[in-house]
């Protein structure tokens, strides 16, 4: 297996520590204070930093900078890089890299050639995509000392839950090259967890959680238990169609066509890679403005043939035309919780993470997936929610401060993006009550997807009168309760011709955000499972209550305690796995 943090460093009290997000499109630097993450900003005064270089005349910009030169100079930049390292040339997408350097073929890896010299005899040099991260990295971790005052010596970085060991060694390696110790790779969805279970308001309660992180190539989204401060991820779906670069694209197409229409005999801005540059630039612009505000300007000089354009979109055009890219969204967080096996009525919360994943609309379709109970977190759903964009950050900056102290070879052992592997059992364990109509109910005590070992103890109480009570300790699992409307006749016409007349004026939007009110009725219930144990105590107390406890041990075996409150005594078993 490959190794993933380096052997030497800092000796734990002399490091300065980060946490670190590095994507594809962005990365972000955040550290903690008093218990709290903040994501520092650059020189620039970004947050958010473009993952690129770009090289002018011998001198590296990067960030923002680097990500103006998209237009001017393209050869000399690069971007889109974070997802080659550790990659083989033939395996790599090079579909986001046409507007900039080139990806190419070099030994076992892949490297860009640019001019990053000076003077125009210089010969271009050829950097692996560990050099080209390398470099990233030293600038990212040189803001990140300039802002704190003292070198930053060591980090926390995100990484997809699909990043394999062979590309956690390259971003050690190319990591070291830059001078900075990876303490440990967190999860990104274990980090936006750790963001918000960190708040001090937060409830740290046994939850089921998905985790959308909606970049600007990628959608990765993670179906998260939490279990007593144990994170388990239990399911991961990966997507490089639906992501911000999509809805660019979108905008981009719009204003191609409006400018076509308006300039009739000009060039396609589409087909000229400098028009094309500064369209998906500003088309950027304006669909981050349309997160904020349901109108937003485009405007750029010269965009094609010397003329200049200028229009305006409101949102609910934009939710229209990128109608498809939005479904793609919904379509993943619902494979996501079919793939860990569950219904959506087990999901607790829905944390939205990453850039894309400021648009309201994204956030309002996934909402309608949910039920009312599902928490969604995300700007426009919930007015404390964390900044997306920053979640990351924020929690691998958490992570890092509580690491900080121990000795590399500790931190690699005890740790990993192991959760993934945590064994942890599928049904709740719980015991039966009787229910007020004399039913019996199921009462889980262990919920489902619990990391073992686990250990709950609860309160059982015991009849009026006292007496014996027979504890039954079952295993539990739900089902989803479909209970079908009443039929009702409807006043005029069908719901789809109604769409169908709206036609594609520019007011139309296609969702309806009023959920239809005949709809089926789904709940969850619990259905009682195998018997595990029976324990009966004699002569309880009148008002008296039993203690259960339930151990399940690592290799999934099961020990039940009972004893009565305050009574002397008790029974205790065992059951295998
Ligand atoms: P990836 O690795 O998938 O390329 P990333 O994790 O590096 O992405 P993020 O910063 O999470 O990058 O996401 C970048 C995407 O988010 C871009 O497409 C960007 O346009 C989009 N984005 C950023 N802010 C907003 C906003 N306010 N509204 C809508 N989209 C936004």
């Amino acid at each position: 297996m490959a190794d993933n943090g380096p052997k030497t460093g800092p000796a734990p009290g002399d490091r300065t520590v980060i946490g670190i997000t590095f994507g594809n499109s962005n990365s972000s630097i955040a550290y903690t204070v008093d218990d709290k993450a903040e994501v520092i900003a650059n020189e620039d005064g970004d947050r958010q930093i473009p993952t690129i270089l770009s090289y002018v005349d011998g001198e590296e910009y990067y960030g923002q900078q680097a990500k103006a030169f998209l237009v001017r100079n393209p050869s000399n930049t690069v971007a889109y890089f974070r997802d080659f390292l550790g990659k083989e040339f033939k395996s790599i997408d090079p579909t986001h890299n046409h507007a900039s350097a080139h990806p190419q073929e070099s030994g076992e890896t892949v490297a860009f050639t640019v001019k990053d010299k000076e003077g125009e005899e210089e010969t271009p040099s050829t950097l692996s995509v560990s050099e080209v991260s390398a470099r990233y990295l030293r600038r990212l971790v040189g803001s990140a000392s300039d802002y704190l005052g003292k070198k930053v010596t060591s980090a926390v970085v995100t990484v997809p839950t699909n990043f394999n060991d062979k590309q956690k060694a390259a971003l050690t390696a190319a990591a070291a090259a830059a001078d900075l110790e990876i303490l440990q790779f967190i999860s990104e969805p274990v980090a936006a967890v750790l963001a918000y279970d960190a708040r001090p308001e937060a409830q740290i309660a046994d939850k089921i959680v998905v985790v959308a992180e909606l970049g600007g190539t990628r959608s990765d989204v993670a179906v998260v238990a939490s279990r007593g401060g144990l994170y388990t991820v239990l399911a991961t779906v990966h997507d490089y169609e639906y992501a911000g670069v999509a809805l660019d694209k979108v905008l981009m197409d719009h204003f191609a066509k409006e400018f076509l229409k308006k300039n009739s005999g000009a060039a396609d801005p589409r087909e000229n890679a400098r028009s094309l540059a500064k369209l998906r630039f500003e088309s950027e612009a304006t669909k981050k403005a349309l997160s904020l505000g349901t109108n937003a300007s485009f405007s750029v000089e010269s965009l094609s043939a010397g003329i200049d354009f200028a229009s305006t979109i409101n949102r609910l055009r934009y939710e229209t035309i990128a109608r498809s890219v939005f479904e793609g969204f919904n379509r993943l967080v619902e494979s996501a919780v079919k793939k860990a096996g569950l219904d959506v009525l087990d999901v607790d919360e829905v944390i939205l993470s990453g850039g894309t994943s400021h648009t309201p609309r994204i956030a309002a379709n996934v909402s309608h997936i949910f039920p009312q109970t599902t928490r969604i977190l995300s700007p426009s759903t919930e007015t404390t929610a964390i900044n997306p964009s920053e979640l990351q950050a924020r929690g691998a900056a958490l992570q890092a401060s509580l690491i900080q102290e121990y000795d590399a070879e500790d931190i690699n052992q005890s740790t990993h993006a192991a959760v993934t592997t945590v064994p942890h059992i599928t049904n709740a364990i719980g015991v039966i009550s009787l229910s007020e109509s004399g039913e019996e109910v199921f009462v889980p005590i262990v919920p489902p997807e619990t990391a073992v070992p686990a250990r709950r103890t609860v309160l059982v109480a015991a009849p009026k009168d006292g007496g014996d009570v027979l504890v039954k300790i079952v295993e539990g699992n739900t089902h989803i309760k479909v209970t079908k409307p009443e039929p009702k006749t409807k006043e005029n016409g069908s719901k789809a011709a109604k769409v169908e007349d709206a036609g594609d004026s520019d007011d139309d939007s296609d969702f309806s955000d009023d959920d239809d009110d005949d709809e089926e009725k789904r709940e969850k219930v619990w259905k009682i499972g195998a018997t595990l144990a029976e324990a009966a105590l004699r002569g309880v107390k009148k008002g008296g209550k039993v203690e259960v406890t339930i151990n399940v041990n690592a290799d999934r075996s099961v020990m039940v305690t009972t004893r009565e409150v305050g009574g002397k005594g008790g029974v205790r078993g065992t059951v295998s796995a």
